[in-house]
């Protein structure tokens, strides 16, 4: 789940982080009424989940509330990569001496939390990723002892120079390091950490995604979603229970368990087509959970066929068999469905299947072919 850029600076206030003051706004008069308080230059900030928000015109810079209005006034309504902007976030605007990147991640290859700095900030880091790995530094947490204060040393006098602004920066690593722990992130970042003329660290931008299997150590978070976050389809099949990704191919797939999912979409592709979804509709055979599965992926016009692979373990194929039935009666779709039924019970679950006039098949191969035919037809 990302978090806007005003949740993910509280995230960091709540830790003691120093960051930059700022309020959010849905109208271009709220705008007006916070930089009339703030007294000064304030900055206008759409709320979008995307990066590179600077370059597509979306933070921009006023000198009187006046001017923050008319700003707020082009920004809000905004389309920035493809979301439209309905907040805006208006902070006190700080002056810049150095712009740095700071970064905690979890890292799936070496298994460990590292964390980055860069004196390379406020542009995109992947680019210096790509172009300058050299200019990032790392050092990966210990998982018992955490970040510990001589390796945020290490990192931080990659960047400055003075002393005092080293101690500020070791600290504020820290605590950049103890939000992403607090909320179990799988990434924080701070793009740009500003030193400011006067030798003060301010985070003036700030980036936080949390692990969904994080989430229930955290429920009250679970509020701070963003429903542009998801596609409908995700959203629908998320309160229905269910595990989907929406794709873009023809074949749409019902699967009971994940694990067989990715290798059913994996044939899919092999015989050359591409699937239109993931589901795993978990070991349920519930019909309002098939029934949920099966409106959400007929929705889309692209899919041709519909295929259901389904090995039964503990649940038992003719349970399955049933719920499918159940949900095919009800539903009544318009396009193929065919089935693939191996495991507990499969030659009840067959027979049923059979009744109600689905092609039902025991390998896999077989059935992710047929699939494949009839989706070019
Ligand atoms: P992003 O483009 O989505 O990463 O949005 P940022 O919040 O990082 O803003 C982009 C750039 O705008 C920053 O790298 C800064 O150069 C500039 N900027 C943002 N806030 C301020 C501010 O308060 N004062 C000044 N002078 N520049 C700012
Ligand atoms: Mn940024």
């Amino acid at each position: 789940m990302k978090l806007q850029e005003y949740r993910a600076k509280e995230l960091f206030r709540r830790n003691g982080c120093n960051v930059q003051e700022g309020k959010v706004a849905k109208t271009p008069d709220e705008v007006f009424d916070i930089a009339h308080e703030y007294n000064g230059k304030v900055v206008v900030k759409a709320q979008v989940l995307v990066g590179g928000r600077g370059k597509a015109g979306g933070v921009k810079l006023a000198k009187t509330p006046q001017e923050a209005r008319e700003i707020a006034q082009k920004i809000l309504g905004m389309d920035i990569k493809g979301l439209k902007v309905k907040k805006v976030l208006v902070t006190k605007a700080v002056d810049i001496r150095h712009e740095a990147y700071f970064g905690v991640i979890l890292d799936r290859k070496s298994k460990k939390v590292v964390i980055m700095a860069s004196s390379e900030g406020g542009v995109d880091i992947e680019q210096v990723a790509r172009n300058t790995p050299e200019k990032i530094f790392k050092v990966y947490a210990d998982p018992f002892l955490g970040l510990r204060p001589y390796a945020a040393r290490y990192l931080i006098e990659k960047i400055y120079d003075n002393p005092d602004v080293i101690k500020q920066g070791i600290d504020m690593l820290q605590k950049l390091y103890n939000t992403f722990i607090s909320v179990n992130a799988s990434l924080a970042e701070i793009n740009p950490m500003v030193l400011t003329p006067q030798g003060q660290l301010i985070c003036v931008d700030a980036k936080i995604v949390l692990d969904d299997n994080g989430l229930m150590k955290h429920p009250e978070l679970e509020s701070w979603r963003d429903p542009d976050e998801s596609t409908p389809e995700e959203l629908e099949a998320k309160s229905a229970g269910l595990s989907f990704v929406k794709l873009t191919g023809n074949i749409g797939c019902v699967v009971n368990g994940a694990g067989l999912a990715m290798a059913t979409m994996d044939l899919v592709k092999h015989y050359g087509d591409e699937p239109s979804n993931f589901l795993d509709v978990g070991g349920s055979s519930n019909p309002k959970k098939v029934i949920s599965a099966l409106r959400i992926i007929t929705r889309d016009p692209k899919v041709k066929v519909i295929l259901f692979n389904i090995f039964g373990g503990i649940t038992r194929c003719d349970d399955i068999a049933n719920g499918l039935v159940e949900a095919i009666e009800e539903f009544k779709p318009t396009i193929p469905i065919i089935a693939r039924l191996t495991g507990t019970n499969e030659d009840k679950g067959r027979e049923i299947l059979k009744k109600a006039k689905i092609h039902v098949f025991s390998s896999m191969d077989d059935v992710v072919k047929k699939a494949v035919e009839l989706a070019k037809n």
